[in-house]
C-alpha cells in the first residue's frame, strides 16, 4: 500500500478568490501540483450545514453559486467535475449505522469549487460532498472524520473548507472602514489552533470555540467544523504542514493545514 492521501483543511475566504490570482490562490495551485493525483476528492464544506448527514450521489454535480452581491462573471463560473456515486456508497458504508442520505439535489457549493478551481483546474477528478449535521455535538463531527479516514488509503483526498477564524461582521466592518490590522483575538485563536493541530490535540480542537477568543472567531460554527473532519481523518503518524497562512479582510484566517 502506498502512502495515504493527505487530508487538507482550506481557508476559502472570499468567493472572489475563484477569479483572482493572489497569494492564497497560488498556494492552492501549488498544493494541487505537489499532491499525488487523487482518485477522488471528498469535500466537507462550511456551506452545507443542514439538519442531517447527506452525501452527494449524483454523477454530475452542479456548480452552486451560493452567495449574493458579486459580479456577474463569478456566477458564470462552472466547475464541471464529475461526481462519484460509488464513493458516495462507500461513505454511507463507512458511516453506518449512522443514517446518511444519498443526495441528488445539492452539488458543489462555493466552499468546494472556489478552492478546487485552483487546486485541480482541469475539473477532471470526481468530487463528492458530505454535509455537516447541525444537530451533532462537536465531538461527533470529529468522529465522522475518523470513520472516513480509511478513504485516504483508497486514493481519496479528504478536504475540509472553512476558515480558522470567521467573524463575518468583523471582517465586513474592517473592509468598509479600510482597516487591515488583524485583531489580537484572531492572531491568538489562529495560532492556538495551528499549535493544537501540530500536536494532534483533538480534545483542544473540540473545545477551542468555547473560550472568549473562540466565540469571537466563530459567532457561528459552520466555518470551524470542517477542520474537525480533517483532524479526525488524521492520526499521530501524519506530518502537519501549513502551506498557506495569513489573514484576509483583517480578521479572516486563510490558513491551510495539511495532514499527511
Ligand atoms: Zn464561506
Amino acid at each position: 500500500m502506498g502512502k495515504p492521501m493527505p487530508a487538507v483543511f482550506f481557508g476559502h475566504g472570499n468567493p472572489m478568490n475563484a477569479l483572482q490570482d493572489n497569494a492564497y490562490t497560488r498556494g492552492w495551485a501549488v498544493i494541487g501540483k505537489e499532491v499525488t493525483r487523487p482518485k477522488a476528492v471528498l469535500s466537507i464544506s462550511a456551506h452545507w450545514y443542514i439538519p442531517g448527514t447527506s452525501v452527494t450521489a449524483m454523477p454530475a454535480p452542479r456548480t452552486i453559486h451560493d452567495f449574493g452581491g458579486f459580479p456577474p462573471e463569478l456566477y458564470r463560473i462552472l466547475y464541471p467535475a464529475p461526481g462519484d456515486p460509488a464513493l458516495a456508497d462507500r461513505v454511507r458504508g463507512l458511516l453506518a449505522p449512522m443514517s446518511v442520505s444519498p443526495d441528488g439535489a445539492w452539488g458543489l457549493d462555493h466552499g468546494t469549487w472556489t478552492v478546487l478551481r485552483h487546486v485541480f483546474p482541469r475539473a477532471d477528478i470526481p468530487v463528492v460532498q458530505v454535509s455537516m449535521n447541525q444537530r451533532m455535538p462537536l465531538a461527533d463531527h470529529l468522529e465522522v472524520g475518523r470513520k472516513l479516514a480509511p478513504l485516504r488509503d483508497e486514493g481519496v483526498l479528504i478536504m475540509g473548507s472553512g476558515n480558522i477564524t470567521h467573524n463575518l461582521p468583523h471582517a465586513m466592518a474592517s473592509y468598509q472602514h479600510g482597516e487591515s490590522s488583524t485583531p489580537d483575538w484572531a492572531i491568538r485563536f489562529d495560532a492556538d489552533v495551528a499549535r493544537s493541530a501540530e500536536k494532534h490535540d483533538t480534545d483542544f480542537l473540540i473545545r477551542a470555540v468555547e473560550n472568549d477568543d473562540g466565540r469571537m472567531a466563530h459567532p457561528t460554527l459552520d466555518h470551524y467544523l470542517p477542520l474537525l473532519y480533517v483532524a479526525g481523518a488524521s492520526d499521530a503518524g501524519d506530518t502537519v504542514h501549513f502551506p498557506i497562512t495569513g489573514f484576509d479582510l483583517a480578521s479572516l484566517s486563510m490558513r491551510a493545514i495539511s495532514f499527511g
